[in-house]
């Protein structure tokens, strides 16, 4: 298992010089790999950032979530504008050596005012497909990230977005899954990676509240048995957000309406020692145990709220 930490944590805004910062700062605290966000892949000069990363031994993914002018699964001009900023993104991706584009990739981010539709799933899946098949030939695979409610109609649960990676029918196309929306919509930590199995390709840890991990309600060591059980070796990456750390548009998609953490340096301390300890005591559990580590809390069926 390798452990990154999303640019955002540590730099509030993506362009070479605040990207260069994140390279230092990640390698420096002793991360494997860097997520770049990739709302504006012109922003900054990819072949500089590819050069830093490599200098620094850093893998990378990168990720975005779309704005609703950016809405994939929309009919006309939103769709288009969608497609048309991932196959930049993708080729992008491609450029900085990154292993996958992950995030809301499939639906604008933001809330709707209504369930999303066969059209829309099917109109998400054609265009999702066609970007799978440009990115193949850099090796780049899609993460879609099952997120919370309040920040897509589309894929809200691990269902969900086995659901849309099968009418896609590519086979770079992965689930993408966050401690956070888990929180909110799955029944417990388990049965979703389990869910997911050999299809999980990408996973982000952030606490309830955005902010450190350990100080929320998000049952990070049940996570953790679950990746330990599902035999999950890919990478896992910290996210924490704070209001005055982001740009106003970030802030609000993400409806950051206050502060959670203030030492860049410290939170990624923090988080990384967190995961390191949780991952090994997983490993420890299962090994002491294998039979029972991570076996799901009784009483909520599989698929059901
Ligand atoms: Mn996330």
């Amino acid at each position: 298992m390798r452990f990154g930490i999303h640019a955002l944590a540590l730099v509030p805004a993506f362009d070479t010089d605040q990207a260069l910062v994140a390279v230092e700062t990640a390698a420096k605290v002793g991360y494997d790999v860097l997520e770049l966000p990739l709302f504006d892949p012109g922003a900054a000069d990819l072949r500089t950032l590819r050069k830093a990363l490599e200098r620094a031994g850093l893998g990378v993914t990168c990720s975005l979530g779309l704005r609703f002018d950016q809405d994939l699964s929309a009919a006309g001009e939103p769709g288009r504008a969608g497609e048309t900023l991932l196959g930049e993104v993708v080729d992008a991706a491609g450029e900085l050596g990154a292993e996958l584009v992950g995030g809301v990739i499939f639906s604008a981010m933001g809330k709707y005012a209504a369930p999303a539709t066969e059209a829309d799933r099917d109109r998400a899946a054609a265009a999702l497909g066609r970007l799978a098949r440009r990115a193949r030939p850099s090796g780049v695979r899609l993460a879609l990230e099952v997120v919370n409610r309040y920040e897509s109609n589309l894929v809200n649960t691990v269902g969900d977005a086995l659901e849309l990676i099968e009418r896609i029918g590519e086979p770079n196309v992965v689930v993408h899954l966050d401690s956070y929306h888990m929180h909110i919509e799955e029944p417990d930590m388990v049965r979703p990676v389990l869910a997911a199995g050999e299809r999980l390709g990408y996973v982000h840890v952030g606490e309830s509240n955005r902010g450190h991990l350990g100080t929320g309600q998000v049952r990070l060591a049940e996570l953790f048995s679950g990746l330990e059980l599902g035999g999950y070796d890919g990478i896992v990456t910290f996210e924490a957000f704070t209001r005055s750390r982001v740009s106003p548009e970030l802030m609000g998609a993400l409806a950051l309406w206050r502060d959670t953490f203030a030492d860049p340096v410290e939170l990624a301390e923090r988080a990384l020692a967190t995961m390191r300890s949780l991952s090994g005591a997983a490993a420890d559990a299962g090994r002491a145990c294998p039979g029972r580590l991570g076996s799901p809390p009784p009483g909520t069926p599989d698929g059901q709220d």
